[in-house]
């Protein structure tokens, strides 16, 4: 049974924010911003790409519900919501979650975008081409 599962059964302990009948709030164990949050589905898929449709939208309602108590609870400015998506995205639990990160205006946190110069119209037509076939 995966990390999130034995959590999710009680066989591990965990910071509960918020429970309904498909969906857990736990504090991160490792807090990339005070009141960092992740959204647990509680059926195992490996990630977000997996879930049925349903239980997607009940995630995506928890995480707002629980990003909105998390900023007024801490006075955060902001949040940042996301989901890792295998390993080559960052995802080391392999139980779908996605996270919520508060933000603070001198926090550490580092997401970065770097811009990279792509042909737009031969990308596009690269991306259609491929799904359609
Ligand atoms: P990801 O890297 O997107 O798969 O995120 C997994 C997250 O789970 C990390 O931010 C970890 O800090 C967090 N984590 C790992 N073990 C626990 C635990 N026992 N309780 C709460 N969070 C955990
Ligand atoms: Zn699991």
């Amino acid at each position: 049974m995966c990390l999130f599962c034995k959590i999710i059964n009680q066989e591990i302990p965990a910071s509960i924010l918020y429970e309904d009948e498909t969906t857990l709030a736990i504090l991160d164990i490792a807090q990339a911003t005070k009141g960092h949050t992740l959204i647990l589905p509680k059926a195992h898929y490996p990630s977000l790409l997996e879930i049925p449709e349903d239980l997607a939208n009940q995630m995506l309602t928890t995480a707002v519900k629980v990003s909105k108590l998390l900023m007024v609870a801490l006075q955060a400015e902001g949040c940042n919501i996301l989901t890792n998506i295998n390993e080559v995205a960052g995802q080391t639990v392999f139980h779908a979650h996605i996270h919520i990160l508060p933000r603070y205006k001198n926090d550490d946190l580092a997401i970065k975008f770097t811009a990279h110069e792509y042909d737009l119209p031969q990308l596009l037509n690269e991306i259609l081409t491929a799904s359609s076939s």
